[in-house]
């Protein structure tokens, strides 16, 4: 019989799929080969999964988290499922507490897991008593409650430096030359990234390109936190779990081409994604269109990362309604046009 005693057995290990229709020619031999590493198939339905299970082992070896014990987290959906996934098996109640920007079905989402939720305004500083992170701070200090906090947590980026880097060096046998990854609290990027830079460094060649791709406004691209519509990347504040030390460079994405090329994403490489995936594909596709033609485009192999699945966002980025009243464009044209003029 062929079965897992668990869903969590089956978290990472994800496939990379190569882009195509979307490269707008820049594809084929002799050109740079595009890899999406799709997340959205680990079992909660995000990369995140890999960090929630992660923290809830070493918080339960050290201690920190006791049997029967309550997990509180600001969260924006993702890391919450995969907490939550991990809680249930594990017996500890959840409470999360997301940012009212973020889509009502995330929020139903966790919901459905079980877990409860607590909406908290965007619209505040950080150090304010409604803020998302005061509300999370002031509930994780209740008995019995553990709060992972994956902007600090070390077991947050060690997931990645463990396991994602690794894997994507395996998958392409060593042959990546570059990564791109968005940066929420910069886990993915800090230990994908400085993994695959110290593995290249060992075979003596040129060390793997770390590429953020970053929404405009927000701090790693230079910003102020001023804000942005794309759900899960970007702060306004530097995490303790962002290595300063591990990107090559920022790419600046605006939420109008993170959205565009989302959709482009969905109808012509049939990758129901978020909209963090579209604006960390788009940074991707316009590094290949740069390298194209180099001598440094022929061999290379661009890996980008896409957290999750569109499913969540389809009153959102997939809604043509919602994409117009901010004065975005939902069709096809224009978004073929964004790449092109890259
Ligand atoms: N995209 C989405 C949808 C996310 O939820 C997150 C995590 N906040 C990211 C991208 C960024 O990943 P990381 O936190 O590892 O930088």
């Amino acid at each position: 019989m062929e079965y897992v005693d668990s869903l969590l057995d089956l978290i990472g290990n994800t496939p990379l799929v190569r882009l195509r229709r979307v490269m707008d020619g820049a594809e084929g031999e002799g050109h740079p080969l595009v890899l999406a590493k799709v997340e959205y198939l680990n079992p909660g339905g995000s990369v995140k999964d890999r960090i929630a299970t992660r923290m809830i082992d070493a918080a339960e070896a050290s201690g920190e988290l006791k049997p029967g014990g309550t997990i509180v987290e600001p969260t924006s959906g993702n890391t919450g499922v995969g907490l939550a996934m991990v809680a249930q098996e594990r017996g500890y109640r959840c409470i999360f507490v997301c940012p009212d920007k973020v889509s009502e079905d995330k929020r139903n989402v966790l919901r459905a897991y079980g877990a409860e939720v607590v909406v908290c305004p965007t619209a505040v500083p950080p150090e304010h008593p409604d803020s998302y992170y005061s509300v999370s701070d002031r509930l994780s200090s209740e008995p019995g409650a553990w709060k992972p906090d994956q902007y600090s947590n070390p077991h947050n980026p060690r997931s990645h430096y463990e396991e994602t880097g690794p894997e994507i060096w395996r998958q392409t046998e060593g042959r990546i030359t570059h990564f791109v990854a968005g940066v929420g609290t910069g886990g993915t990027i800090s230990g994908v990234g400085r993994y695959l830079k110290e593995r290249s460094g060992e075979q003596g060649g040129a060390p793997v390109q770390v590429i953020g791709a970053d929404p405009a406004g927000s701090v790693y691209s230079g910003g102020s936190g001023r804000p942005y519509l794309v759900e899960g990347v970007g702060e306004d504040f530097w995490p303790d779990t962002y290595d300063r030390d591990v990107a090559d460079r920022i790419i600046e994405v605006s939420d109008a081409d993170s959205f565009a090329f989302t959709r482009r994403l969905a109808r012509e490489e049939a990758m129901l994604v978020g909209g963090s995936s579209g604006m960390a594909a788009y940074a991707a596709v316009q590094l290949a269109h740069e390298l194209d033609g180099t001598p440094e485009g022929e061999n290379a192999v661009i890996v980008v990362l896409l957290p999750d699945s569109g499913r969540g966002y389809l009153t959102k980025v997939f809604n043509d309604e919602w994409l117009a009243q901010y004065g975005f464009d939902s069709g096809h044209g224009s978004a073929a046009r964004t790449v092109g003029e890259v």
